[in-house]
C-alpha cells in the first residue's frame, strides 16, 4: 500500500526543507521526498495522512539504557558528584533485582515514541531487555554490556556467553548487536582488548561510555583518584591498568590502545576530553553521543559542544537512562545543547540545522545505520517524527513536548 504523507514543512536532514511538502511510503519504505503538488501527481492513488506541523526523520537516541525506565527516582534530581549518584543508583539497581526488564524497556521505547523517537543505541546489561527494539517495532541497536568483568571469568565464562548473544539474536535490516564495554575504567584491560577483538570478529558495533567522569583521566594516565578506590572496592582488586601504575595516556588515547575507536565504534559523553581527545575520536570516525542532561545530573558538567560544533566533530545526541535524566524527551537534550552553544559563543547560523543533524543521521551514522534511518529519503526506512512547529529552529529550541505523532517502518505509531 501507498501513502502519502503531508505538512506545511518536511525537512528531510541532508537535502533543504521542503514547504508544503510531502513523504511517499511504500510498506516501509520511503519512495519520494518533494513537494506535495508534485508527488500527488505521480501517485494519484496513494492514501494522504495530512499533519499538522513539520515532518523530520524519526529522532535517533544514541545512547541510552531503556531497561532502566523505571529508575526515574535517580535521575529526578542532580547528585553531588559521580560516586554519589553511583551509589544511588546500584542501590536502586540491587531494590530491582528479578525486575521484568524488557517490559520495563518497552515501556520506555512507548514514552520514546511520544517524543518522536524511532531509533536507539540502546545499553542492555540484562539479557531479557535484549529484543525490546525489535519486539516493539524501533530501529537501533542493543549493545549488550560487560561491566566489572576480571579476565579469569572473562576467559572462563563471560566472553563464550557473550558470543552466544550476539551470534543467536535475531537481527535485520535496522535492528542489529552490538558490544558495550560499559567503561575503560571498569572492565580490566586485557578484557577490554579482547572484547573488542570478538566484537570485529563477529561483525558487531562497538559502544563504550567514556570521559563521563572528571577523574577518569588521571586513573587512565597514572592510575589515581577517586574512581581507583571506587573500582577497586566493588571488584577487590585493582585492574591491571592501575596496578601498572597508569598508561600515560589520557582517555581516549588510552581507548584507542585498548581497540575500542573506529568507524565501527561510538562513544557517549565524552565531557573531559581536551582538542587532542577530540580529534583522537574524530580522526577514527567515532562519534560521541552528547547527553548533556545526565551529565548534570550525575554532579558532572555539561559537555564541550561549542568545541565540537567549532572543530566540525561528528557528533550525535543521548538522553542515556531516567536513572540519569528526566525524560527520554531527545529534544530536552537537543534545547540544552542550543543553549549551551549560544552561550559558548557558537554564533554561526547553522547551530539549528546542526544540532537537528546531530540528533537524526548524526545518530544514524553513530550506530553504523544511516543508510537504513536518519534522513528522508528514497531507499530509507519510513521512520518519520512529526512536531507542531513551524521551523526548524523552533523544533530544536522548543520542539520538547511538541510531538504530535510518530510513524515507524510506514506504521502510524499514534497521532494523524
Ligand atoms: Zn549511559
Amino acid at each position: 500500500m501507498t501513502t502519502l504523507h503531508t505538512a506545511d514543512l518536511v525537512v528531510p536532514v541532508g537535502s533543504p526543507p521542503v514547504p508544503d511538502g510531502a513523504v511517499v511510503v511504500d510498506g516501509d519504505t520511503i519512495v519520494a521526498v518533494g513537494r506535495f503538488e508534485d508527488l500527488i501527481s505521480a501517485h494519484p492513488a496513494a492514501e494522504v495522512t495530512r499533519w499538522q506541523g513539520t515532518i523530520v526523520p524519526g529522532l535517533v537516541n544514541a545512547h541510552t539504557h531503556l531497561q532502566y525506565t523505571s529508575f526515574a527516582t535517580v535521575g529526578a534530581s542532580r547528585h553531588a558528584s559521580y560516586v554519589h549518584w553511583s551509589e544511588a543508583f546500584v542501590q536502586e539497581y540491587d531494590l530491582r533485582r528479578g525486575e521484568d526488564w524488557g517490559t520495563t524497556a518497552r515501556a520506555g521505547i512507548d514514552q520514546g515514541l511520544r517524543a518522536g523517537v524511532t531509533a536507539y543505541g540502546d545499553v542492555v546489561t540484562d539479557l531479557a531487555a535484549m529484543t525490546a527494539l525489535s519486539d516493539s517495532g524501533v530501529a537501533g541497536v542493543a549493545y549488550y554490556e560487560i561491566i566489572g568483568v576480571p579476565l579469569e571469568k572473562w576467559q572462563d565464562e563471560v566472553r563464550d556467553r557473550v558470543t552466544a548473544v550476539l551470534t543467536s539474536t535475531p537481527t535485520s535490516a535496522e535492528f542489529r548487536v552490538g558490544l558495550s564495554p560499559h567503561t575503560p575504567y571498569t572492565v580490566d584491560e586485557p578484557v577490554l582488548i579482547d572484547a573488542a577483538d570478538l566484537a570485529r570478529s563477529l561483525g558487531v558495533r562497538l559502544h563504550v561510555h567514556l570521559a563521563e567522569v572528571d577523574s577518569e583521566d588521571d586513573y587512565y594516565r597514572t592510575g589515581t583518584g577517586p574512581l581507583v578506590e571506587r573500582i577497586t572496592m566493588r571488584v577487590g582488586r585493582p585492574w591491571s591498568v592501575v596496578a601498572r601504575g597508569g598508561s600515560g595516556m589520557g582517555a581516549a588515547e588510552y581507548a584507542r590502545h585498548c581497540g575500542l575507536v573506529g568507524p565501527d565504534s561510538h562513544m557517549a559523553h565524552g565531557v573531559y576530553l581536551d582538542e587532542r581527545g577530540r580529534e583522537i575520536l574524530d580522526e577514527a570516525g567515532t562519534y560521541v553521543a552528547l547527553c548533556p542532561r545526565s551529565n548534570l545530573t550525575v554532579g558532572g558538567e555539561p559537555p564541550p559542544i561549542t568545541d565540537y560544533l567549532r572543530e566540525n566533530r561528528r557528533i550525535a545526541v543521548g538522553t542515556d537512562s531516567l536513572g540519569s535524566s528526566q525524560s527520554l524527551d531527545l529534544l530536552e537534550d537537543v534545547a540544552l545543547l542550543a543553549e549551551l552553544a549560544s552561550d559558548g559563543g557558537y554564533d554561526q547560523p547553522d547551530l539549528e540545522e546542526r544540532l537537528l543533524h546531530a540528533a537524526t543521521l548524526g545518530g544514524a551514522a553513530a550506530l553504523g545505520l544511516e543508510d537504513v534511518v536518519g534522513s528522508l529519503e528514497p531507499g530509507k526506512r519510513a521512520d518519520l517524527a512529526i512536531f507542531a512547529v513551524g521551523s526548524v529552529s523552533e523544533l530544536v529550541t522548543a520542539g520538547s513536548g511538541r510531538c504530535v505523532g510518530a510513524v515507524t517502518g510506514g506504521v502510524a505509531r499514534w497521532g494523524g
